[in-house]
């Protein structure tokens, strides 16, 4: 085989024997010369012992391993991986139907594929590389999704000029890789939203909050909902569907509050029951009545975008949620999520917490929500679990 290696620190074989997906730069001890980001490299114990094949990186993770068998990584490696993950979605319920066409195809290493995000849309699949090996092997992986797809795949969009690192100078442009342009209409559970993979945030919808939208509509019956950090309206489509007597969606940014507005007139014509809000969070939850709202959403983006940011992020939580608490009217619900994958489950806990015991109020504990199962955890990688989330009773 003809990839070059790296050999890890004598002791440091356990982390890859142990399947975790991530070589951190302080195991190894040396590297072939002429490596570099983005080459596929075999990784050794210090007594040669093959540990794992994988996508050589620069910065604190050095190698995410793609393979822990000693093998090519190939056409068929993808094909391989691309088919298991696949037939893992159609195998829990995840197939097209006429009432929904969309799910994450791969979450990266959740699906054994560390640094590659999938989303299907319809007949687009949009995909993000999050390292430089990713964005090497592009074309072979979205020939691969076509291959794989059963027909349901004529696009394929590549979003990974903000995702790949910043150093890596790979002039990355967002574009098709396969494909044209289509009318980009995705269906949840019945539900239209409008899709702007090209110019939204992520890859144009955040599908890991399906289920958690569906619990909210069980609770919107006859409710005032405010939907803080709506993006396209998610929340505000399901609490409508639901029953609300009211819906008020907020995001400081104008493009998500268009998205919103036009995804509620194309399910719901012009309902008086909603309206939307560009604004400030904050300030919106400062000079809204107290008593407004019995249900409110808060699913802010990601407050910690990395370890360094866990203090400041943790502070914005409670700060947040604290204002949230203030604000509802007694008897009133509140879905409060955390999408940081640097703040445990715990740590947001804790900070809602103290942001209940700031306001005063009485607050239990309905339902503890996570991430959905096309948003797997690969049970060796407990980094990968990273939404959060708790729906609480507020008296
Ligand atoms: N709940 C959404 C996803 C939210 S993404 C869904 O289900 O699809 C986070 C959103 O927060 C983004 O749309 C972003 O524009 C918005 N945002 C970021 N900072 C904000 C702030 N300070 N106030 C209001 N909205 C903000």
């Amino acid at each position: 085989m003809s990839y070059k290696s790296m050999t890890l620190k004598k002791g440091k074989e356990s982390s890859p024997d142990r399947f975790h997906p991530w070589v951190f730069s302080g195991a190894v001890a040396r590297a072939d010369k002429g490596l570099e980001e983005g080459d596929i490299v075999r990784v050794l114990a210090s007594d040669g012992r093959f540990l794992g094949v994988g996508h050589c990186q620069i910065g604190s993770i050095a190698v995410r391993i793609l393979s822990f068998e000693d093998r090519l990584i190939d056409r068929s490696f993808w094909t391989e991986r691309l088919t298991a993950a696949y037939q893992m979605r159609l195998g829990i319920g995840l197939d097209y139907t006429d009432r929904h066409n969309c799910f994450r195809l791969v979450h990266g290493e959740g699906d054994f594929l560390p640094g590659l995000v999938v989303d299907f849309y319809g007949s687009t699949a949009v995909m993000q590389a999050h390292s430089v090996g990713m964005h090497l092997h592009r074309q072979e992986i979205a020939q691969c999704l076509v291959d794989i797809s059963e027909g349901k795949i004529k696009n394929v969009f590549y979003k990974s000029e903000t995702t790949l690192p910043y150093k890596a100078d790979t002039e990355a442009e967002n574009g098709y890789l396969i494909g044209e342009d289509t009318d980009a209409v995705a269906y949840e559970n019945g539900l239209q939203f409008a899709i702007d993979w090209a110019r939204g945030q992520k890859t144009g919808f955040f599908i890991d909050q399906r289920e958690n939208r569906m619990l909210l509509e069980r609770y919107a019956p006859g409710r005032k909902v405010l939907n803080m950090f709506c993006y396209t309206g998610g929340f505000s489509c399901y609490a409508m569907r639901g029953g609300a007597s009211l819906v008020h969606s907020v995001d400081s940014s104008a493009k998500a509050i268009d998205l919103t507005n036009s995804n509620i007139q194309s399910n719901f014509g012009d309902d008086a029951r909603h309206t939307a809000y560009v604004e400030d969070a904050f300030k919106f939850l400062d000079r809204m009545e107290r008593g407004s709202y019995d249900l409110i959403v808060l699913d802010p983006p990601a407050f910690a975008k990395h370890r360094a940011a866990l203090k400041n992020a943790l502070q914005g939580y409670k700060r947040l949620n604290a204002k949230a608490f203030e604000k509802i009217q007694p008897g009133g619900i509140l879905f409060t999520f955390s999408c940081s994958q640097a703040v445990s489950k715990e740590q947001f806990r804790l900070a809602v917490f103290s942001a209940a015991v700031m306001s005063g109020r009485k607050v239990r504990i309905l339902h503890q929500l996570t991430q959905p199962a096309d948003h797997p955890v690969n049970i060796c990688h407990p980094e990968g679990e990273y939404l959060k989330g708790l729906v609480l009773y507020v008296e």
